[in-house]
């Protein structure tokens, strides 16, 4: 009922297409992400993980199917696509696109994912103007930044499509480490491809042609 704060995300009986598709993607999806929980979604290439995290954001068209939000999810929302982010405007831009946060916290943000000393050095530091494909930024680079970014966000609800998969090992681990340590009490929904990220999960989903064909608590392999 109304008066109950909704306190999940949840879908249930969710058929979904995208755009100008006629092929339903997504099939009969059962899910519910309690908050604060965090949710690993595994699964094959292909089996619909990265139309899964869409379909939370309400990008793909329902079909059929009931579709249910905390009432402050789209504004507490942060995701890292699993394509590369596009740069345009300025390393700042990528990392605070809506100027809410001071020098001090930026340094202290890229600090955090390793990109301080590289970015500090580029004309103009993080006020430097980038191309599209600018070489002096590599994809894992942009991965962090991405995740420089959703710190800087600080939100509620942390979306994330294999955020790091252009990075190595180490780097992975590092990451982990800052999203387990700054979104300890968020709700946290990850595509991953790593058993070790599925570790600390409350609930992992395992997805296959469009379906979620399994879920349960992590079991250490
Ligand atoms: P991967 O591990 O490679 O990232 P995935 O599990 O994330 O795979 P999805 O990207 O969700 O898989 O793709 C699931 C299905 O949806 C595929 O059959 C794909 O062709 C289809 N699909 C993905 N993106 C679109 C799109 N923009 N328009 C139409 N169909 C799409
Ligand atoms: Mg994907």
């Amino acid at each position: 009922d109304s008066e109950t704060p909704n306190t999940e995300s949840s879908m249930k009986d969710t058929i979904a297409r995208y755009p100008f598709q006629d092929e339903n993607i997504l099939h009969a999806i059962d899910l519910v992400v309690e908050e604060g929980q965090r949710c690993a979604v595994i699964g094959r290439t292909g089996s619909g993980k990265s139309s899964l995290t869409l379909a939370l954001m309400n990008c793909l068209l329902p079909n059929s199917g009931t579709f249910n939000h905390q009432a402050d999810f789209f504004e507490q929302m942060s995701f890292i696509p699993q394509e590369c982010i596009q740069l345009t405007g300025s390393l700042r831009d990528t990392v605070d696109p809506y100027h809410r946060s001071d020098d001090e916290s930026i340094i202290k943000a890229l600090k955090l994912v390793k990109m301080w000393s590289h970015i500090r050095r580029l004309p103009n530091q993080f006020d430097c103007m980038l191309e599209e494909n600018d070489s002096r930024i590599s994809i894992g680079q942009r991965q962090l930044l991405a995740i420089a970014r959703v710190l800087l966000e600080n939100r509620k609800y942390l979306i994330l499509d294999e955020a790091t998969a252009s990075v190595d090992d180490d780097t992975r681990d590092q990451i982990k480490e800052l999203v387990d340590n700054h979104f300890a009490n968020k709700t946290i929904i990850e595509v991953t491809h790593r058993i070790k990220d599925t570790l600390n999960a409350d609930i992992v989903v395992l997805m296959e042609s469009g379906k979620v064909v399994e879920r349960g608590r992590p079991k250490v392999m």
